[in-house]
């Protein structure tokens, strides 16, 4: 199956970026120029201004979410954040699992998993976050560790919860540090991470599944990686966070996948 079957996915990662008043001049900046955009455009952006920008993106292309949550429904864990209170702001997606959780705070698979299933109980699409260090890599580990992260990351998950679930395979290597993969790397782990998703689904919905490259995108690699037969949109954190930048790479996205349609 060719990609046009499958939405462009381009989504922004702010991290722990912008205040109201920042994210709120960004959004009403961009949503005028995205509004023919095929492809879809995502923005997961700090919790405090979920809330406030659903009311500015009403009626636009742009969709809303979180950068992390707790598997807990509720409860006595201070500081952390419920999915349905995620779901109550606004979000409508969450981003799962990101190197940066599963590095600085420590977060493992079954940890990950289970957020996975609260998401999907919430009603928020989960976005989980793969990928391999470069001691991982030099050690020849890629495969293994994609198979590990999503076989344990979406272990005891129904095949019909999956289909909305969208994979971003991020090689620690490439984040934030100006190496991003080249096409030909990403588009080799995308198809491994389609093939054990068909393992553990389906071939009909891991081909359903959209797989995102994040890694140091810009500009300049954004085309060439979205022209990949898997690679079926981005995750895009420092190069988010500039309009200019993430307008390009928006506009750029939407040639390839025109393209794409186009061979099918
Ligand atoms: C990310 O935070 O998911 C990411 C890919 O960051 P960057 O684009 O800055 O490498």
């Amino acid at each position: 199956m060719g990609q046009g079957h499958r939405p462009q996915v381009i989504t922004g990662n702010w991290k722990m970026y912008k205040t109201l008043e920042e994210a709120l001049t960004f959004v009403k900046e961009l949503i005028p120029k995205i509004k023919d955009s095929v492809s879809k455009v995502y923005i997961a952006v700090p919790f405090t201004v979920i809330q406030p920008l659903v009311k500015e993106i009403e009626g636009s292309k742009l969709v809303l979410g979180a950068q992390n949550m707790n598997d807990a429904s509720e409860g006595a864990f201070t500081g952390e954040i419920a999915g349905k209170m995620l779901k109550d702001a606004g979000a409508q997606f969450v981003l799962l699992g990101h190197s940066e959780r599963r590095r600085i705070f420590k977060e493992d698979n079954a940890f990950i998993n289970r957020k996975v299933k609260r998401a999907i109980q919430d009603k928020l699409q989960p976005v989980l976050c793969i990928g391999e260090t470069k001691e991982e890599r030099e050690a020849k580990q890629t495969e293994e560790i994609i198979r590990k992260q999503l076989s344990e990351g979406l272990a005891g998950i129904e095949s019909h919860d999956l289909n909305n679930l969208i994979i971003a395979y991020e090689p620690v290597w490439a984040i934030g540090s100006n190496e991003s993969a080249t096409a030909e790397v990403a588009q080799e782990a995308h198809r491994f991470c389609r093939q054990v998703l068909a393992e553990i689904t389906s071939q009909e919905i891991a081909d359903q599944i959209v797989i995102q490259y994040g890694g140091s995108v810009n500009a300049s690699n954004a085309e060439e990686l979205l022209s990949q037969p898997d690679i079926d949109g981005l995750l895009i954190g420092g190069a988010s966070l500039s309009l200019e930048t993430f307008v390009q790479i928006i506009h750029d996205s939407e040639s390839v996948l025109n393209r794409k349609v186009e061979t099918i």
